[in-house]
């Protein structure tokens, strides 16, 4: 069979590295999983084997009919359909599960807007573990100061506690892909321990301070500067963005959502 470009497809070859993804993920027989992008099952037997209940989720017709023949007679719930248009509190419900861990190998083209859709539905997201881009697991888990500290750090942080949990290098799938890979879990934070109130506000105020970070954030956040009160988060205005916590971002953009 060969594989399809458009649907990012890059099948998992090496048993090792598959056993070692399942026990990253360490399902358990009380949890419900999905997997997106099943594909040709790499993953979907150890986990069918281990959780309580699977589902998967496959945009693929032409894989259908094997995932069929090999995982429903054990219990796989198979849905047909593209996952950003899946409906994540209906198929909790539908699965009876009060929460849902999701797992993948994602396909890289549509790992960013995956992560996306499913900030909806954090409420219902126990855990979520991904295969994604070395580069992009490394910006999620980036630290303030360092390099890869951006953007995407301070979006995903304040809503996840992320870990990176394994090295996959490209021998690892077929076809060989250029980029190397890591697997990633992120659980959702609780309320309690969320401090942003708005997050369209929040969102907002990152994208401007990261909007070039060569410069200092007295520059970048020029036009917002008679709102907040940088003292009271002790940051300096001749810091530069990726030098300010996520804790201070957060804590800026409630200074906005209070003054507007
Ligand atoms: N899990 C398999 C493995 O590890 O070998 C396949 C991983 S492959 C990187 C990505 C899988 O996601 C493919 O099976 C592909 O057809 C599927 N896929 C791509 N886009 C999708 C979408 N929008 N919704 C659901 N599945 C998708």
């Amino acid at each position: 069979m060969k594989a399809k470009r458009r649907f990012g497809q890059n099948f998992l070859r090496d048993q090792s590295i598959v056993r070692a993804i399942v026990q990253c993920i360490y399902p358990l027989a009380s949890q419900t999983i999905v997997e997106i992008g099943p594909g040709q099952g790499a993953l979907t037997g150890l986990l069918l084997e281990q959780a309580g209940r699977l589902a998967a989720i496959e945009i693929d017709e032409d894989l259908l009919p094997g995932l069929r023949q090999r995982f429903e007679p054990k219990g796989l719930y198979l849905v047909s359909q593209d996952v950003l248009t899946i409906d994540f509190h209906q198929l909790a419900t539908q699965l009876q599960a009060s929460r849902l861990r999701v797992v993948g190998n994602l396909p890289y083209n549509i790992s960013s807007p995956v992560l996306f859709h499913l900030l909806d539905y954090s409420s219902v997201v126990k855990d979520q573990t991904f295969m994604l881009q070395e580069e992009v697991v490394d910006r999620m888990v980036a630290k303030p100061g360092s390099k890869t500290y951006g953007r995407l750090s301070v979006m995903l942080q304040a809503r996840y506690g992320i870990e990176k949990c394994l090295h996959v290098p490209p021998e690892s799938f077929w076809p060989v892909p250029k980029v190397q890979s890591a697997v990633v879990r992120m659980q959702p934070l609780t309320e309690e321990q969320q401090t942003v109130r708005d997050w369209q506000i929040f969102a907002g105020l990152v994208t401007q301070a990261f909007s070039s970070r060569r410069k200092m954030v007295r520059n970048t956040l020029a036009g917002l500067l008679d709102r907040l009160d940088l003292d009271a988060v002790d940051a300096l205005p001749t810091q530069r963005p990726e030098e300010l916590t996520v804790e201070q971002y957060a804590k800026l953009a409630n200074q906005l959502a209070d003054s507007s």
